[in-house]
């Protein structure tokens, strides 16, 4: 498949993209804009995007940003996304767990406290729901696999024979990922749901992580991309509709994880390329 950037003409300069995410950081966390609170989504964003543009983080208040997320998280382990109240739900948990990992530093988080609500929004399916009870889900499947992989709950290797988990059925999160490539070739959301391209990412991404992203049929999936590949660039969530950036994105990681030479190597886990997290373990050599 050829690969198109989306709205190639449109660059922006390395050094102002820096500039515009070094100008959103306050005091306690990142904002969007100047009078805008912090969020945990803009702030793992802003951490992920410093990293793949190879920023040294000297600019980032560290200890007040973990500070200020620690009172984030709720007695029940889950995390809100800002001071002025949102939802809690597997979505923080996983943009605290990242940022803990960029940063290398786990004093945002209760680790014990975030594993027990991960846990808790396993469904009876095997997937995992946003919320406990709620009904599985891709996205919060993968944020509470690659949680669980953050917070070492999971093995390099979790489908070995000496390998097991004593949390959750490995082999059942497996077979409900399995489940949701469709025949058309790409990954649905939940269960009777259309393919979208970016469950390329979350679905195949969880496989991934847990050691079983041969069981993804590489042909189809692919397949499945191409035909929601714009002839302008991009991709949309499924064939005929309009691309955006979000889609485009993670139809770039989906294709990454399949091994398409002409694309960098995916960080899995953290939602960037290796490239990028190896930068993160060299600075933490300096
Ligand atoms: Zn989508």
């Amino acid at each position: 498949m050829r690969i198109k950037c989306f709205l190639p003409h449109v660059r922006m300069p390395r050094t102002a993209s820096m500039v515009f995410v070094d100008l959103c950081f306050r005091e306690q966390s990142l904002v969007l804009w100047e009078y805008d609170g912090g969020h945990l989504a803009s702030t793992y964003s802003a951490l992920a995007i410093l990293s793949i543009l190879g920023d040294n983080f000297s600019r980032v208040q560290k200890h007040s940003l973990l500070m200020s997320m620690r009172k984030l998280q709720q007695h029940d382990g889950s995390f809100t996304s800002t001071h002025m109240g949102s939802e809690t739900d597997l979505r923080y948990i996983y943009c605290a767990v990242a940022i803990s990992v960029i940063l290398k530093d786990w004093n945002g988080i209760d680790k014990g406290n975030a594993i027990r609500y991960v846990m808790s929004c396993q469904s009876y399916d095997n997937g995992f729901g946003l919320s406990p009870g709620l009904e599985s889900h891709g996205g919060a499947t993968y944020c509470a696999i690659a949680s669980l992989f953050m917070l070492g709950c999971i093995y390099m290797d979790p489908l070995s024979k000496e390998a097991s988990s004593t949390l959750f059925d490995v082999k059942g999160v497996i077979k409900w990922c399995v489940q949701r490539q469709t025949k058309s070739g790409g990954y649905q959301g939940r269960s009777n749901k259309d393919p979208d391209a970016c469950y390329a990412f979350w679905v195949a991404g969880s496989l991934h992580l847990l050691g079983a992203g041969h069981l993804c049929n590489v042909n189809a999936l692919e397949n499945f991309l191409g035909k929601c590949a714009d002839k302008h660039g991009g991709f949309s969530k499924w064939p005929g509709e309009t691309p955006d950036i979000l889609h485009a994105y993670y139809g770039i990681c989906g294709l990454s994880l399949l091994g398409k030479p002409q694309l960098k190597c995916l960080c899995c886990k953290l939602g960037i390329s290796t490239e990028a997290a190896e930068k993160l373990e060299l600075l933490s050599q300096v």
